[in-house]
């Protein structure tokens, strides 16, 4: 359901450290010393160099609903393409089922009956009324699945696995971004390396969790309360 393009280079820790070593008049032309640039960069928080590696994906199968909460992540500019709802034939469209909703069999008739409704009734707007596909189109429901295009530089992937890995974050976001873990550390050496020490959720980075509604797997931050008992403290 990930297929990462030839146009992502399968070496991002070299890249790093060839674009740090023409600041730094380093030897560009030694990859040993690239690579070995590039990892100091990110290993000291010097964290711009991850703005020059670019990942291009195509993201197939997941729902409409977890591509909306995609394209939140605008840090850094990404691009994107998305199949179109005018001119794709969706009177079959395929869909998401929840995993609780799978395991009941009441529930999943249900979910199933209403996806089936749905479909029908785009098709019989479209040949029985002669009402237009992207008229029609409207009735389609978040839970449909979609492709998208995406490009967007490691920085920002790295910084939505933060979110996206957390217990807190929607269930499919959370599949979805360990499908893309798992792609990206198939791809190349340097890439299972960076997934593996730096796609993380938030509290391996913090040390603690800055949830409301904490899963219990690291302690909770306090310092927030902390900081407003201080503040109307001061004031009274
Ligand atoms: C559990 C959970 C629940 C959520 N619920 C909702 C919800 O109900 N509704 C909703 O709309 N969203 C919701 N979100 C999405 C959330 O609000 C953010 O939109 C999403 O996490 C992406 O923002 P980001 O800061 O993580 O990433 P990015 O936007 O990619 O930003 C990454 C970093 O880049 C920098 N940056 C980005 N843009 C700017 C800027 N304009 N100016 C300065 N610095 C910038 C900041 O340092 C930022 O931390 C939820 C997310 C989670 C994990």
């Amino acid at each position: 359901m990930i297929t990462i393009l030839k146009e992502t280079p399968k070496d991002p820790i070299t890249l790093m450290g060839r674009r740090a070593g023409v600041c730094w008049g380093g030897d560009i032309d030694n990859e040993e010393k690239n690579y070995k640039r590039g990892l100091d960069c990110i290993r000291s928080g010097h964290h711009r160099v991850l703005e020059y590696v670019n990942v291009e994906m195509i993201i197939d199968g997941y729902s409409a609903r977890v591509i909306r909460e995609w394209y939140t992540h605008i840090g850094g500019a990404p691009t994107r393409l998305q199949a179109s709802t005018r001119y794709i034939n969706y009177k079959d469209f395929s869909y998401t089922t929840p995993p609780l909703v799978a395991k009941n069999e009441e529930a999943e008739k249900i979910y199933r009956q209403t996806m089936d409704t749905i479909a029908q009734a785009c098709s019989r707007l479209e040949s029985e009324c002669g009402i237009p596909r992207e008229d029609a189109a409207m009735l389609l429901p978040l839970g449909m699945t979609t492709r998208i295009v995406d490009k967007r530089n490691v920085r920002n992937l790295i910084e939505m696995s933060h979110q996206r890995l957390c217990t807190r974050a929607y269930w499919e976001y959370r599949r979805l971004m360990g499908d893309i873990c798992q792609a990206l550390r198939a791809y190349s050496e340097e890439w299972n390396y960076l997934v593996e020490h730096y796609f993380v959720p938030k509290c391996e980075v913090t040390g603690y969790c800055t949830e409301k509604k904490s899963c219990g797997k690291a302690k909770v931050f306090a310092a927030s309360a902390d900081i407003l008992n201080k503040q109307s403290a001061m004031r009274e």
